[in-house]
């Protein structure tokens, strides 16, 4: 019998016990009644998302919850940028993460950000785009968030192998670096010399350009050159449906990283300008997108990022809070659901709040639904569910433990 489910990415929710919360963590000061239902019937643990002890980013973090191995379709930023700009992407290609950015006459990086340029970026993007190099290799450009863009090379014989031209975060004033190949491959060698001449292309394109001309008049930073960082081959990922017996899946989520990873699984991507990746997460929104997808899907993923920006500023009160949140968002998906479908909450990895960055700590974890084995766990959070049915697990793990729940899993032998 095949069952319908909701996994619910609450980001970088993981956290540490602090000392203004009695000890607690966010999750477990915050008041979830919902939440803390769902554990108590559920099936609980805590899940390593990559493995124990290893921070994770948001992509990786993702791609494991998915059932991925990242070492097998990870290769870089690149990638997962480019999808999230919406470029088409085939495997072979070479992604890049770019910045329009100041450099001066004598090719130092006086500003790596062109004084964060927006306006007029989508037209120097559309002249960057499309542009034919040596050796049959296709350069496709896209503009992304404000003064950042993707690079896409297409050609035989590419490889992710190259340096980065982008002097880095805390060496503006440095120069321009070269592009230099990482290995003696042939393929790094052209890799590398096809960007520097797109790069050396687009300097001339962009610093005749009239709107940086206007810029320079108006006393802005022209973006006259593009600085290429987090190179990454393009690898092909068995989309989730064939994978797993036909499985249709959706995604809700307001964040471009999700959506691409969820792009890279095969999976809808629901958008709302109502949804967003940031503070003000809609959970309203959310589960009435979740509902309306779960009618023609299979498994329905929802993001959540909130928690993550929370973590990152180090507000636990505001971590506390929005976590409060997500309850109310998850009662109101729970309370419309078909009585089969199964809920699965987890997180991509800890951002405690005072480390505000990703931490190695696994994640708190439930799985809930009809006929699922409950635990004698009777609330959700990282202490109590590090004593769950579920024990310490990768992401790996927990999403093949869900889709084997859901009907949906291949028998290993006869
Ligand atoms: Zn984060």
């Amino acid at each position: 019998m095949k069952r319908k489910a909701i996994l619910i990415s609450i980001d970088g929710l993981g956290d540490r016990p602090i000392h203004e919360l009695g000890e607690l963590t966010p999750l477990e000061a915050a008041a979830t009644p919902t939440l803390d239902r769902i554990a108590s019937k559920g099936l609980t643990g805590l899940v390593d998302p990559y493995a124990p002890g290893i921070p994770c980013g948001t992509d990786v973090g993702h791609l494991c919850m998915l059932g991925y191995d990242p070492n097998e379709v990870y290769s870089g930023r690149g990638p997962i940028e480019a999808l999230g700009a919406g470029l088409e992407i085939f495997p072979g290609d070479v992604a890049f993460r770019c910045n329009f950015a100041t450099v001066d006459q004598e090719g130092k990086v006086s500003d790596r950000r062109a004084g964060r340029i927006r306006d007029g970026v989508a037209e120097l993007a559309r002249l960057l785009d499309n542009i034919s190099l040596n050796e049959d290799i296709i350069a496709n450009f896209a503009p992304a968030t404000d003064h950042r863009a993707v690079l896409v090379l297409r050609g035989k014989g590419l490889s992710p192998q190259v340096s980065d031209s982008d002097p880095g975060g805390n060496n503006e004033g440095m120069a321009m670096q070269k592009v230099q190949p990482l290995d003696k491959t042939d393929a790094a060698i052209r890799t590398a010399q096809a960007v520097e001449q797109y790069l050396a292309i687009a300097r001339e394109v962009l610093g005749k350009h009239p709107l940086n001309r206007q810029r320079i008049m108006s006393g802005q930073l022209p973006a006259n050159a593009i600085l290429t960082r987090g190179a990454g081959i393009v690898t092909y990922c068995t989309p989730l449906r064939e994978r797993f017996k036909g499985l249709r899946c959706a995604a809700v989520s307001g964040e471009a990283t999700v959506q691409a990873i969820a792009k890279m699984a095969g999976m809808q991507n629901y958008t709302h300008p109502g949804i967003t990746g940031s503070y003000d997460f809609n959970g309203k929104l959310k589960a009435a997108a979740v509902l309306e997808l779960l009618a023609d899907n299979d498994l329905v993923l929802v993001h959540i990022k909130a928690t993550d920006l929370a973590g990152h500023d180090g507000r636990w009160d505001q971590k506390k809070n929005i976590i409060e949140q997500i309850d109310t968002m998850v009662g109101q998906i729970k309370a419309n659901i078909p009585p089969d479908t199964l809920i699965a909450i987890t997180a991509d990895h800890s951002t405690p709040c005072t480390v505000k960055e990703h931490s190695g700590d696994p994640v708190p974890a439930v799985i809930w639904g009809k006929g699922v084995r409950a635990d004698k766990q009777v609330t959700y959070g990282e202490t109590s569910c590090s004593h769950g049915g579920l024990g310490r697990i990768t992401g790996n793990n927990y999403f093949h433990i869900l889709i084997d729940l859901m009907g949906f899993s291949q028998k290993f032998g006869a």
